[in-house]
């Protein structure tokens, strides 16, 4: 429960809706640790099976790795964009695939355009994405960690138009 508590208190985190809807998040919060308590049975597990990453108007995600215990039955990643270009001009995406994958989800990605948030429906190399974020967005992805195995390499890439060869992180199976 630590991990729950630290992130919710970083500064970082509590973004002006935030504050104005503090009691609204409070309660969710509440639930989500409710929910861990009942699924894990009455232990109180120390399991984060969230992320958050932040892009901004430069072509890079922060952090650019994260760590996915296996131990989660699923994963949120949050894309943040805490820039401030439209994301027409400087949209991001999340799209999870094995590294050796990356430039071919990329490349997919580009054709398929703005239309289809840059993710080819068709491509099964996309294990999970979220939507494209312009300045001050933010969208999440759930995903079942049963698609990762162990000892195959994952990584991320936004395939917005142009952005894949240097925005890309890597995925640490734990
Ligand atoms: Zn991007």
């Amino acid at each position: 429960m630590v991990g729950l508590f630290e992130r919710a208190s970083d500064p970082k985190q509590a973004t002006d809706s935030m504050h104005t809807h503090s009691s609204t998040f409070k309660r969710f919060r509440h639930a989500f640790i409710v929910m861990i308590l009942s699924l894990s049975g009455g232990f109180a597990v120390a399991q984060d099976c969230a992320a958050t990453i932040e892009s901004d108007d430069a072509l890079r995600y922060d952090p650019n790795n994260i760590e996915i215990p296996l131990t989660c039955k699923t994963f949120t990643v949050t894309l943040k964009h805490t820039g401030r270009l439209p994301k027409l001009a400087m949209g991001h995406n999340w799209v999870l695939a094995k590294l050796s994958d990356l430039d071919g989800v990329a490349r997919t990605g580009m054709l398929a355009g703005a239309d289809k948030a840059y993710v080819d429906p068709k491509d099964h190399r996309v294990l999970a994405h979220t939507g494209v974020v312009g300045g001050g967005e933010s969208s999440s992805v759930t995903f079942d960690t049963a698609k990762l195995v162990r000892g195959e390499r994952y990584g991320f890439v936004c395939t917005f138009a142009g952005h894949s060869p240097v925005m890309r992180g890597e995925i640490v199976l734990k």
